[in-house]
């Protein structure tokens, strides 16, 4: 049979695209030069699976809980209590809107555990997506990443549209999983300039996927991330994405630590 050579090319072109991995080229390069922001061809993490989910692990004696199942009163969405789903010892999202800590904190350590929902739906950014935002700001990406191809810098675990987990660690959806993180505040003199950046080490199922990551400043959607001044102390903000996440078991030690970027930065736009 005879094919138009139009009607082949278009056949060939849309072939490609159902091939490549989702994500962006026409995005602004990442600092290092290297990738675009959510970049398409950036390699996937190697998957390692975990161990198997277990309970909760209870809080340590100076934490402060933000979140043990009975109610959600230390979030507030918009100024008013958090309306996402109470159940059991969960919360999960429910299209009410993000909701963010009352109390603010800097430097600390975050327990958090967090299931995609189990009946999968949506694909890429779609599945699962919700997210762990420090000063409501510096996202820690929460999504469903298991068998689920997404841009690498997008994934669960990724410092959203920066820089990708070491490993992908994810649980199956429907299972319970865990990220403890240390969190640096960045650090900005009294004129407002960045003195240093943000840093962070996430461990995501018992597994090291970053280890004292820069940032290179807020999360941003298709966009370079970058640094606005702002106080040492924020909220921790969970993103209501659509999708039905589940949380539950948050608790914090606030943490007083010294950069270990402490040359001095200039600012960044
Ligand atoms: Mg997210």
């Amino acid at each position: 049979m005879h094919i138009p050579y139009t009607f082949a090319a278009a056949l060939i072109s849309s072939c490609i695209l159902i091939a490549q991995n989702p994500g962006y080229t026409d995005t602004p390069m990442l600092p290092g030069g290297k990738w675009h922001v959510h970049d398409s061809a950036r390699p996937a993490p190697l998957v390692v699976t975990p161990a198997a989910e277990s309970a909760p692990m209870a809080a340590p004696a100076d934490a402060i809980v933000l979140f043990a199942g009975k109610d959600a009163a230390a979030f507030t969405c918009n100024n008013e209590p958090a309306k996402w789903l109470l159940a059991q010892d969960y919360m999960e999202v429910n299209g009410t809107g993000s909701v963010r800590t009352r109390r603010e904190f800097g430097d600390c350590q975050l327990h958090i555990e967090w299931m995609a929902p189990v009946v999968v739906t949506g694909d890429s950014q779609g599945r699962g997506n919700s997210g762990v935002f420090f000063f409501g700001r510096y996202e820690v990406q929460v999504l469903d990443s298991y068998d689920n191809k997404t841009y690498a810098d997008g994934q669960a675990a990724a410092i959203y549209g920066q820089t990708p987990p070491m490993v992908n660690a994810c649980r199956k959806p429907g299972e319970w999983q865990t990220y403890d993180i240390v969190f640096v505040a960045p650090r900005f003199s009294a004129d407002g300039k960045l003195v240093s950046k943000a840093r962070v080490t996430v461990i995501h199922n018992g597994i090291l996927v970053h280890h004292d990551q820069e940032l290179a400043g807020a999360t941003s959607h298709r966009a370079l991330p970058g640094y606005q001044p702002h106080g040492g102390k924020g909220p921790i903000e969970l993103q209501d994405h659509g999708n039905p996440v589940r949380y539950r078991n948050i608790w914090l030690r606030e943490l007083n630590l010294t950069p270990t970027n402490d040359v001095a930065q200039p600012a960044v736009k």
